[in-house]
C-alpha cells in the first residue's frame, strides 16, 4: 500500500508528522520515522480537513460573469436556460473538470452536485480525484409525459451506479416546488426511502417561492413538503432562507439537513436572514456551500464560511454568533456527515482528505488564533496541498493540467454563447 507521511506539520496549534497509508490517516504523533513512498516536509504548514462544498452547480463554472447583476428571471430566461438548452456531454465534462479544478486549488475535497448529463460530471470528477455526490437536476413542470420521462432517467442513472468509482455517490435532485409536481415529489421520497439514497431540493430559497407555495398549495414550503410526507433524514435542503419557528422545530423532528449559502442569497438579492443558530440549537444539521458559479461567481468554500458568520453576525447586529470554529465545523465535519463518508476529521482511521496551509502569509501573520485567520482573514489562496484519498492532487499550488482545462473550458464558454 502507498504510503504519504507529512512531517512537522501544524495541527491544533502543535507541530505533528502524520502517517497516511492507503487512503486511510493511519497514524498522528510527535514524531514518526520519515519511511514512506512519499515525505512532505510541513514545516509552515497547517493541516485541515479538506472542505466540503454541500451545494453547487458545478458545470456553471462555464457561465461564470456571464450575466450579473439582473433581475432573476430575466438572467435565466435571456442568458441562461437559452445557454443551457445548447450544452454537449463534452461542455459539461470541461465546465465539471473546471469547478473541481477551482475546488481543489481552494482546498474543497467533497462536493454536493446538482446537475445535468450525470456521468459527464462523475468522469471530471473520477479524473480530478476528488469525491461528490451527483444529484441529476429532476423537473417535470407538472406535465405527466415529463414525469414519466423523469423518473426512466433516475431509474437508468441508478442502475449504472456501479459504473463509478467509489467516491461517486448517488442523490436525488429535484428542482424545486415550483418545477417538480407534488406526484413527482412523492415518488422520489418513495425511490429515496426504498434504495436509500438521500433527496437534495432548492426550497424556501425567495419570498416569491413563499408566495407562490402558498398560493398553489396554501402553505409554506416547508409546511407542503411536510404535508406531501417528505421531511425525513433523507432530504436535504439548500437555502431555507425562509422558514418560522414552527417549521425549524418540523425540520428538526424529521431529521432534515439544511445547506446555507450565503453569497448566493446576496447576490441574487434572495434574503439575508439565514436562521443559522436557531437551527443549529434546535438540532438542525446545517452545513455551508457555495451555490453555482453563475450565482455566487467562485467556489471558494474559504469565503463562503467567511461569509456566513459575518451575514448572520450582522443581521443580528449579534458579534458573539456564528463563530469562526463554528463555521470550520460546518464546512468539513457537518458536510462529511450529511455525505455519509468517515472525513471532515484529522483523526487516526479517517479517509486521507485533507488540506495543507500556507502560513508564509501575511493573513496568517500574526497567527494567535489559526482558526480565526483561516475564516476571518483568508481566502481559498492559502491552501498549498491537497490530498483526496489518500492521493496528492494539489502540491506547491499546482494541480497536474490546470493550464489545459483553464484553455479548454474558456474556449467551450466563449463558443457557447456564440451559437
Ligand atoms: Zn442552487
Amino acid at each position: 500500500m502507498k504510503t504519504i507521511i507529512i512531517k512537522n506539520v501544524e495541527l491544533n496549534g502543535e507541530p505533528v508528522d502524520i502517517l497516511i497509508e492507503g487512503n486511510i490517516i493511519k497514524r498522528i504523533a510527535g514524531y514518526l520515522p520519515d519511511e514512506a513512498d512519499v515525505v512532505i516536509d510541513g514545516h509552515k504548514k497547517a493541516v485541515i480537513p479538506g472542505l466540503i462544498n454541500m451545494h453547487t452547480h458545478s458545470a456553471m463554472t462555464l457561465f461564470r460573469g456571464y450575466g450579473d447583476d439582473m433581475p432573476l428571471m430575466t438572467w435565466l430566461e435571456e442568458k441562461i436556460w437559452p445557454s443551457e438548452a445548447k450544452l454537449t456531454h463534452e461542455d459539461v465534462y470541461w465546465g465539471a473538470k473546471l469547478a473541481c479544478l477551482e475546488m481543489i486549488k481552494s482546498g474543497t475535497t467533497a462536493f454536493l452536485d446538482m446537475y445535468t448529463k450525470f456521468s459527464s460530471i462523475a468522469k471530471a470528477v473520477e479524473e480530478m480525484g476528488i469525491r461528490a455526490m451527483l444529484s441529476s437536476t429532476c423537473f417535470d413542470f407538472f406535465q405527466p409525459e415529463q414525469r414519466e420521462k423523469a423518473k426512466t432517467h433516475v431509474n437508468k442513472l441508478f442502475a449504472e451506479m456501479d459504473n463509478y468509482d467509489q467516491r461517486i455517490q448517488f442523490a436525488l435532485g429535484p428542482h424545486a416546488i415550483y418545477t417538480v409536481s407534488g406526484e413527482l415529489l412523492q415518488w422520489l421520497d418513495w425511490f429515496s426511502k426504498e434504495n436509500n439514497v438521500p433527496v437534495h431540493i432548492h426550497l424556501a430559497e425567495t419570498e416569491a417561492e413563499v408566495q407562490y407555495s402558498i398560493k398553489q398549495f396554501g402553505c409554506t414550503p416547508v409546511r407542503y413538503l411536510n404535508q406531501l410526507g417528505m421531511l425525513s433524514s433523507r432530504l436535504m435542503i439548500a437555502h431555507g432562507v425562509y422558514v418560522d419557528d414552527e417549521e425549524i422545530q418540523m425540520l428538526a423532528d424529521s431529521g432534515v439537513k439544511v445547506v446555507h449559502n450565503p453569497a448566493s442569497n446576496m447576490k441574487l438579492g434572495s434574503g439575508i436572514e439565514f436562521r443559522f443558530a436557531e437551527m443549529r440549537k434546535a438540532g438542525i444539521p446545517v452545513a455551508i456551500g457555495t451555490d453555482g458559479c453563475s450565482s455566487s461567481n467562485n467556489l471558494d468554500m474559504i469565503e463562503a464560511m467567511k461569509l456566513a458568520s459575518l451575514l448572520g453576525k450582522g443581521w443580528r447586529k449579534d458579534p458573539v454568533v456564528l463563530t469562526a470554529n463554528e463555521m470550520l465545523f460546518a464546512a468539513t465535519r457537518q458536510g462529511a456527515d450529511m455525505l455519509g463518508i468517515k472525513a471532515g476529521r484529522i483523526e487516526e482511521g479517517y479517509l486521507a482528505d485533507l488540506c495543507l496551509i500556507d502560513l508564509n502569509l501575511p493573513a496568517f501573520t500574526p497567527n494567535f488564533n489559526f482558526v480565526s485567520n483561516l475564516v476571518y482573514a483568508s481566502n481559498g489562496s492559502c491552501v498549498d496541498t491537497v490530498i483526496c484519498d489518500g492521493k496528492i492532487r494539489m502540491q506547491n499550488k499546482r494541480v497536474p493540467g490546470e493550464d489545459e482545462i483553464m484553455e479548454r473550458t474558456a474556449a467551450i464558454a466563449y463558443n457557447l454563447i456564440k451559437k
